[in-house]
């Protein structure tokens, strides 16, 4: 049973495998497969047309900014050959008579009017996105003014040529260019960022895939992904159906929380996922509106659907900035050749403990150590042999310390310990047992080392330098004593 799942498996991905190399290699075959696909975008926005031309909204309007995003030019006979097929459709369904040649004038036209404003909005975004290396909140600021400036001139000039092409009348045009263009831009906004990645699997040397730009990525879902999706599209049921029976303008508001949702799946979910979810629920709202018929409320529907998608796209900078952030602190925070505290987190922390033990009246010391003759070491056995006796060494004070106390390099080979709740004898033991520990210890081959050590008690009136001054004026006595000894200042 497991032996035949598992080779029907092998055989499917065989398959897969097979149908994307082909259409990987064959240029032809992709044309077609692009014309298919835009003309059964078209007529799925077509389908949820709630007046003559205007739709919920128009999924190929995304189609065509990412094709001509990642294909450029070359697409362009094959949008312009699906405009032509759509206006002869239109001009049947409508009872427009028209004779042929105006009919192919008029789908040339609307061809034109569609394919230049999105053909230089998708060239504009990328030479932005891959020459000036933006980052990734602007990459994401300029796709959406790019698709609300090339939504509204393909509005305008498509509405202008129907007009021209006597498909609509002027009057008709005043009525549907805002729901057009708001429908326009979902389309872009919703749906291109997924038309994206399907086309970078079909066209990979030719296609600069956004998402690719994204670091930081989980690329798997989370276990709760389902469930995130589901409350996504229950909330879309419930309150539509609520709009439904309530046929009440103010309930149809209920739509944008799922606001909410989305946020939650934007920041916590790959890019692709979250483009991936927002299409499921605007597919859905898309859906209902024209089953539920909330003709009505259709703008504010048209609305949301922005509003959630332009939210979640902002969202999508999160995990990676989280990433970025989490890097960076790392770099700031953790000293690079001995993994202890750097200097800088070293001197945040021990003013908030300092300010807490002050506050709190409890005892805290200060231990600083430095590793005697260290010269020595790089002199004779060189630079990588004096880094990894600090990186043993490190290591070894480490775990002669207490979990709450915390070990930092403060440069080249002075350390600092903060010890919270320690008053100075328990810092001495401390100091001793180091001391004892180090003595004699061959931290790297056939060399002994020693380190001498100073140390302070916190006093009221302290801040973090002045206790760092006596510790470290301590640890000066103990260097001046012979070394390999400690301190209390
Ligand atoms: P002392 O007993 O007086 O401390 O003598 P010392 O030779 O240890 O002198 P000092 O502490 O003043 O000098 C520290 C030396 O540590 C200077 C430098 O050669 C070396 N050093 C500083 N940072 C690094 C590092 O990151 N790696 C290595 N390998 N050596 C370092
Ligand atoms: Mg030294």
């Amino acid at each position: 049973m497991q032996k035949s799942d598992f080779s029907a498996q092998l055989e499917y991905s065989g398959i897969k495998q097979k149908v994307l190399a082909y259409f990987q290699n064959s240029a032809n075959a992709r044309a077609c497969l692009l014309l298919l696909s835009w003309l059964l975008v078209w007529f799925s926005g077509a389908l949820v047309e709630y007046t003559n031309h205007a739709s919920v909204w128009f999924p190929a309007a995304g189609l065509s900014f990412a094709v001509l995003f990642v294909v450029g030019l070359r697409a362009t006979p094959i949008i312009m050959l699906g405009a032509v097929l759509v206006t002869l459709f239109t001009n049947n369904n409508y009872q427009i008579h028209l004779n042929f040649y105006q009919v192919l004038l008029s789908g040339v036209l609307f061809g034109f009017a569609h394919i230049i404003p999105y053909y230089f909005g998708s060239r504009c975004l990328r030479w932005l996105t891959q020459s000036k290396q933006l980052t990734l909140p602007l990459s994401i600021i300029s796709f959406l003014i790019i698709a609300a400036i090339s939504s509204m001139v393909a509005t305008f000039s498509v509405l202008m040529s129907l007009v021209y092409s006597n498909i609509m009348t002027f009057q008709e045009f005043t009525h549907a260019w805002l729901p057009f263009w708001v429908g326009d831009m979902a389309g872009i906004i919703v749906l291109s960022p997924l038309f994206f990645s399907v086309l970078h699997v079909l066209y990979p040397k030719k296609s600069f895939h956004i998402l690719n730009h994204i670091e930081g990525q989980n690329p798997i879902p989370t276990p709760q992904f389902k469930y995130k999706v589901l409350i996504s599209l229950s909330l879309v049921v419930i309150t539509m159906v609520v709009s439904y029976y309530t046929q009440s303008v103010d309930s149809s508001f209920m739509i944008f929380f799922l606001v909410l949702p989305h946020m939650w799946i934007a920041c916590t979910e790959n890019a692709f996922l979250n483009v991936l979810s927002l299409a499921l629920s605007s597919l859905l709202i898309v859906f209902l509106v024209d089953k539920l018929g909330l003709m009505d409320f259709v703008m504010v529907y048209q609305y949301a659907i922005n509003v959630v998608a332009t939210n979640a796209m902002f969202a999508i900078a999160v995990p990676a900035l989280t990433a970025h952030n989490h890097l960076l602190k790392n770099k700031v925070f953790i000293d690079n050749l001995t993994q202890t505290a750097s200097r800088e987190y070293l001197t945040q922390r021990a003013m908030i403990e300092l300010r807490q033990a002050q506050w709190e009246n409890k005892d805290l010391c200060l231990l600083v150590y430095d590793i005697d003759h260290f010269k020595n070491i790089n002199d004779s056995h060189g630079h990588n042999a004096g880094d990894q006796a600090l990186v043993n060494l490190s290591e070894m004070v480490k775990q002669l310390l207490r979990p709450d106390d915390l070990l930092g390099r403060f440069g080249g080979d002075e350390f600092i310990v903060l010890l919270p709740n320690t008053n100075s004898q328990t810092a001495m033991l401390v100091g001793n047992r180091l001391l004892e520990h180090i003595n004699g210890m061959e931290l790297i081959e056939g060399e002994k080392l020693s380190i001498s050590i100073g140390f302070a008690q916190m006093r009221q009136d302290d801040n973090f330098e002045s206790l760092f001054k006596r510790a470290d004026k301590a640890l000066y006595e103990a260097k001046r004593s012979g070394r390999n000894s400690i301190f209390q200042e």
